[in-house]
């Protein structure tokens, strides 16, 4: 799978100014070579680099190399579509195996480097790690474990998607998520205010979820997440009197009573093991 990283470039004023009076340039040689083309419907690499080739070079002070890579880039540009010209203002654009894209904002120049990790093939699973994400735990799972800690929000939730990942797969089980799209049916209007704010970082601990257990090989499935926090796991009495309080699930058919949030993980994990598929899942 190939994963962008992101770079932050660190340089001196005179460097800072240097570099982004050369990405214009290249920028505007760029338009000027969509432009040619587009009128002379000439979208031929070699062709197109043989008439623009001393112009672009005299015009735009570019060097050789340059010159080639602007013609390349939007030869690539018209392949994959001839029907609108093409315009360069930044950077942008699918990143390549083997190439970085340089990226101006704000002030700041990155360079994203597209890295290409090795997927693991999925192995077929015995069981399921059902995991219940929420604002105050941050992720309880069906085994009884809830984490969450202080760290800053980026470093917590790579710890925490790295030791779910981890657990499931030394437990031969799929990792067993709530599928997002219900997820606002289950919550008050208090909480659907907090959880907006929260909606990026949970978006963030889903998507570290989902490229690690990529790269492990560690099948995900998303399940119905309909009273995850209503259903008794031991006897399926399902009402809203068994969650009196935010945090305590308590049965009012049987007297089970746990943690709310890992009564939900529970929940996921009964319902990821009845619901098969588990290939090809959008987080
Ligand atoms: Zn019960």
């Amino acid at each position: 799978m190939l994963i962008t990283t992101k770079i932050k470039l660190i340089l001196e004023q005179k460097h800072h100014e240097k570099l982004l009076e050369t990405m214009k340039r290249y920028n505007a040689a760029c338009n000027y070579i969509s432009g040619f083309a587009f009128e002379q419907s000439q979208y031929n690499r070699i062709r197109l680099q043989k008439l623009v080739y001393f112009v672009v070079r005299d015009q735009f002070q570019l060097s050789s190399q340059m010159t080639i890579l602007a013609v390349r880039k939007v030869a690539a540009a018209y392949i994959a579509d001839k029907a609108k010209k093409n315009e360069y203002k930044k950077s942008k654009g699918k990143n390549v195996r083997g190439q970085a894209d340089l990226v101006w904002h704000d002030g700041v120049f990155y360079l994203l480097p597209g890295v290409e990790l090795p997927e693991n093939e999925p192995y077929i699973p015995n069981d399921a790690l059902g995991v219940d994400l929420d604002i105050k735990n941050i992720a309880a799972d069906s085994m009884g474990e809830s984490l969450s800690g202080d760290a800053v929000q980026a470093v917590r939730h790579h710890c925490i998607s790295k030791h779910l990942v981890e657990k499931a797969k030394r437990h031969r089980s799929r990792l067993a998520l709530e599928d997002l799209t219900g997820i606002r049916e289950r919550i008050t209007v208090r909480r659907a205010q907090r959880r907006n704010q929260h909606a990026w970082a949970f978006a963030q601990l889903r998507s570290y979820i989902k490229y690690k257990a990529l790269l492990a090989g560690v099948p995900v499935v998303l399940a119905d997440p309909r009273n995850t926090s209503r259903e008794c796991p031991q006897c399926e009495h399902t009402a809203k009197e068994n969650r009196k309080t935010r945090d305590w699930f308590r049965c009012q058919a049987c007297e089970y009573a746990a943690p709310a949030d890992n009564v939900a993980a529970l929940n996921i994990r009964s319902r990821a093991i009845v619901s098969v598929p588990n290939v090809g899942v959008a987080i």
